[in-house]
């Protein structure tokens, strides 16, 4: 159901209850993080598995700070430089955020949403927010308030922002010491948080596999429409194979029903997952994913999701 009320969605905040916001990412499912009740909501209408943490919002790097039990040089380095926006710092967490927030972990994973509504909704509560996608658990995260209701059904409150300028989810950190690992790719690079705070790499061997984080899942972010990225060289021929197809393509195409896909990486990621809906609603027996090949940060980021995207069930 489609609100547009701040003050009433902050009410069912107070209440206990949940509401889904806009955020410049994707559209998250709130409810108070502080209220365990109110957070197992979350997981049931989700339903996200438990050991997965959440995100919390905060409006300011002072609510952020009142549920950290450290806050680093490099936590607050960080904030000022890229908060409002698309990056999520995990802390170790004070005894008040309870442990169904965090996956039973003593960190939390902290974000100040660019988005207007976002902070609007969290500063009229007055407290921080839980907000995963607001979406079933595994499936493609929701870039419009339509998104959402079509993945969780009318009962659930949706604040209608309009499209997420964004469009994939926030790039994750966590702050050891001086430093930083990343956790998950976003459209924050590796490199523009380098220019902030030394980066450590992880054990992974690449970017393309940080450390697994709690609830990392393999396959995430997927349509119900098994999904392969084909290089653009391989397409006719794998269109040949499974005529019923859908297809997101980068190079221009006259093949009918081909989902046109943006050349440029913030345009793609801010499309991808409404271009994958369109392409599960229709009917094929495959989505075929043009494989991105230029490089660049927010690529990378692509690049993940899709692997997720079309990860084997
Ligand atoms: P989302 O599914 O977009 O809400 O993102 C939440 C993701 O952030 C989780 O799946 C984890 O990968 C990561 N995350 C959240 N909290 C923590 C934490 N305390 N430590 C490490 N990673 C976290
Ligand atoms: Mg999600």
């Amino acid at each position: 159901m489609i609100i547009d009320d701040i003050q009433a969605a902050a009410t069912i905040l107070a209440e206990g209850g949940v509401v889904a916001f806009p955020t410049e990412t994707v559209y998250g499912l709130g409810a108070d993080a502080l209220n365990p009740d109110a957070v197992a909501k979350v997981f049931a209408i989700k339903g996200r598995p438990s050991h997965n943490p959440l995100i919390v919002h905060v409006a300011s790097i002072e609510m952020a700070k009142a549920v950290a039990s450290e806050w680093p040089d490099a936590a607050e380095k960080l904030a000022q430089t890229f908060w409002p926006g698309p990056l999520t710092i995990v802390v170790p967490k004070q005894g008040r955020v309870p442990s169904v927030v965090t996956g039973g972990g003593d960190t939390v994973a902290l974000r100040m949403p660019a988005h207007e509504i976002a902070r609007k909704l969290i500063k009229t509560f007055g407290g921080p927010i839980v907000g995963p996608s607001a979406n079933a658990s595994g499936t493609v995260s929701p870039t419009a308030a339509s998104h959402v209701t079509q993945s969780l059904g009318e009962s659930v409150p949706v604040l209608d922002g309009g499209p997420c300028e964004r469009g994939i989810e926030s790039t994750v950190v966590r702050v050891a010491q001086d430093s930083v690992n990343i956790l998950r790719l976003g459209v924050i690079g590796r490199d523009e948080i380098a220019r902030v705070v030394p980066v450590v790499e992880t054990h992974a061997t690449n970017d393309e596999d940080p450390l697994p984080s709690p609830g990392m899942l393999t396959r995430h972010y997927a349509p119900r429409t098994l999904t392969r990225i084909v290089d653009a060289k391989d397409i006719a021929i794998t269109l040949a194979q499974h005529p019923n197809s859908a297809l997101l393509t980068i190079t221009p195409t006259n093949l009918p029903g081909a989902i046109a896909m943006p050349a440029d990486a913030s345009s793609y990621a801010k499309r991808l997952y409404a271009a994958l809906r369109e392409a599960d609603a229709m009917g094929a027996d495959l989505i075929i994913v043009e494989r991105p090949t230029a490089i660049g940060p927010i690529w990378d980021a692509v690049r993940d999701r899709l692997r997720r995207a079309s990860a084997e069930h």
